[in-house]
C-alpha cells in the first residue's frame, strides 16, 4: 500500500502503535529527537521492569482514578493479560512477584527491547534519530530539526508518542503543549506524578538523617491509608509510599499551599500497649533511650519525632504514644515535575475520539503518557501506555483504509 505513517516518539507507546501499523504492510517512520530510542522504558528496567500488574481487571482500572472509564476502553482492547502474551511472543518470560506486580524473566527492559526493534526493522520500520518534531509548518506538514538541518515531513497518518514532562534528559520534555494547543487540542498542565514532596527540615535533622530509609509505617492522608517505606532526602520525603499518595496530596497543596500526613510509626502496636509502656519509670534514663527501650523506636523514627513532636507532648506518655500513631509531617510542596516518575494532565481525552485521533485534526492521533491520566506505579502506567499504543494503531489502520476507500 502506497501510504505511509509518521510516528513522534519512540516509546513504549509509539512503538507499539508501530507494531501495530507495520503488521499490516503499511509504511511506517519512527522520528524520536534522541540518539536512540526507547531511554526511559530501559530507565524504567533499571530497578526491575514491573511491566504490568495480576490483579483482578475490576481493580486494576480503578487505579486510573477518574480516568478510569477512558482507560478502561484501551485495556479492553489491550488489557494486561495481552500485554503479558505480547512480551512473551517476543521470546521473552514473564513472572509474578509476590506483590502481584508482572516482571518479565530477567526484570531487564534491555531484552524485551532489542527484541521488538528487530522485530519492527524486519516489518520495515525505519528509525530516524535526532529528529526533534518542532510542530507544524502552515501547509500541515511535521516540521522536524535534524542534524542535516530542518526537514518537513508529510504523512497519511500521524501518531504523537511524545511522552509527558519527567526526566527530560531521556527525551520526553513536554515542549509539545504549546503546539497541540495552537491545533485545537485542549491540554491539561503537566504536573508531578509518583513524586516526593518538600519538607522544611530542621538543619540538624536533614544532616543527619538525609538518605535514611523509614520503614514499616502507616502513611494516611484522607481516604489514603498504606503501610510501605519512604526515604528522607535533602528537601523533603521521597519514595514508593510517598508516591502512591503522591496525586492526592499534590492537589492538596495545590489547593491549600500544603499538606498535612499523618504517620502511624508503630503499626502493629496498639495505642493502649504504647501509653502502658511509655508510663513506666525511665528512672535515670534519658528520654530517647526510655521510649528506644520500652517501644523500639530508634534513629530515624526518634530524629522524626523530635523533629515533630512537641516538649510538652514528650512529657506525657499518653500524648506521646498517640503521637506515634499520629505523626503529623506537613509537606509544602511537590518536587519539580522534571524529578517526577511521570507527569499528570497532557491531552484531554474530549479533545480525542475513540480511536484516540485529534478531533481538531483529524489524521493525527495521540497516546501514551502525554494523555491527560495518571496512575500509581506498579506497572499501570507501562500498561496504559502499550494499551493507548495499540488503539492508536489499530485507529491509524482504519483511517488509511478509509482514505484508500475513498
Ligand atoms: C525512573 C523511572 C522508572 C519507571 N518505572 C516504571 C515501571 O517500573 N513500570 C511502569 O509501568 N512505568 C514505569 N515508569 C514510567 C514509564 O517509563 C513511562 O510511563 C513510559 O515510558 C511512557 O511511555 P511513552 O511512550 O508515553 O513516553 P516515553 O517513554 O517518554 O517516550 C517518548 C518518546 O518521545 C520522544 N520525544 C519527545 N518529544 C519529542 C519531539 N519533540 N520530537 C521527537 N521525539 C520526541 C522522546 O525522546 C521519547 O523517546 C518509570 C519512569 C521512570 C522515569
Amino acid at each position: 500500500m502506497d501510504k505511509s505513517v509518521a510516528i513522534i516518539g519512540g516509546g513504549p507507546a509509539g512503538l507499539m502503535a508501530a507494531d501495530v501499523i507495520s503488521a499490516q504492510g503499511i509504511r511506517v517512520d519512527v522520528y524520536d529527537s534522541m540518539p536512540s530510542v526507547g531511554r526511559k522504558f530501559l530507565m524504567a528496567g533499571k530497578s526491575g521492569l514491573n511491566i504490568t500488574h495480576s490483579e483482578p481487571f475490576e481493580q486494576f482500572i480503578a487505579r486510573y482514578g477518574n480516568r478510569r472509564a477512558q482507560i478502561e476502553q484501551l485495556l479492553r482492547a489491550f488489557g494486561p493479560d495481552a500485554l503479558r502474551q505480547w512480551v512473551h511472543g517476543l521470546g521473552i518470560e514473564t513472572f509474578v512477584g509476590t506483590s502481584g506486580r508482572v516482571f518479565p524473566v530477567g526484570m531487564k527492559a534491555s531484552p524485551l527491547l532489542r527484541a521488538w526493534l528487530k522485530r519492527l526493522g524486519e516489518a520495515s520500520v525505519k528509525v530516524h534519530l535526532r529528529h526533534k518534531w518542532l510542530g507544524w509548518n502552515e501547509d500541515q506538514s511535521l516540521k522536524f530539526s535534524t542534524p542535516d538541518g530542518e526537514k518537513n515531513i508529510r504523512a497519511d497518518a500521524t501518531v504523537l508518542a511524545l511522552g509527558g514532562g519527567s526526566w527530560s534528559r531521556l527525551g520526553s520534555d513536554g515542549a509539545w503543549v504549546p503546539w497541540l494547543e495552537q491545533a485545537g487540542a485542549k491540554v491539561e498542565a503537566l504536573k508531578p506524578s509518583n513524586c516526593g514532596f518538600d519538607v522544611n527540615w530542621s538543619p540538624h535533622f536533614r544532616e543527619r538523617f538525609e538518605g535514611h530509609p523509614i520503614k514499616s509505617v502507616v502513611l494516611s492522608f484522607g481516604s489514603f491509608h498504606q503501610q510501605g517505606e519512604f526515604i528522607v532526602t535533602k528537601e523533603g520525603v521521597e519514595g514508593s509510599l510517598i508516591y502512591a499518595a503522591s496525586a492526592l496530596i499534590r492537589d492538596e497543596i495545590y489547593a491549600n499551599g500544603n499538606a498535612v500526613i499523618s504517620l502511624d510509626m508503630a503499626p502493629n502496636r496498639s495505642l493502649d500497649w504504647l501509653t502502658e509502656k511509655l508510663s513506666k519509670p525511665r528512672g535515670s534514663r534519658s528520654i530517647a533511650s526510655h521510649i528506644e527501650r520500652m517501644v523500639g523506636i530508634k534513629g530515624v523514627k526518634a530524629g522524626l519525632m523530635r523533629e515533630f513532636v512537641s516538649k510538652e507532648k514528650f512529657a506525657s506518655s499518653e500524648q506521646l504514644a498517640y503521637s506515634i500513631k499520629n505523626l503529623q509531617i506537613s509537606l509544602i510542596a511537590p518536587r519539580p515535575l522534571d524529578e517526577a516518575i511521570s507527569s499528570a494532565g497532557g491531552v484531554t481525552f474530549e479533545s480525542l475520539d475513540e480511536n484516540l485521533m485529534l478531533r481538531a485534526m483529524p489524521g493525527i492521533f495521540c497516546a501514551g503518557e502525554m494523555l491527560d491520566w495518571e496512575a500509581p506505579t506498579g506497572g499501570y502506567l507501562l500498561t496504559a501506555c502499550f494499551a493507548s499504543g495499540y488503539v492508536a494503531g489499530h485507529g491509524v489502520l482504519k483511517w488509511i483504509m478509509n482514505l484508500v476507500d475513498s
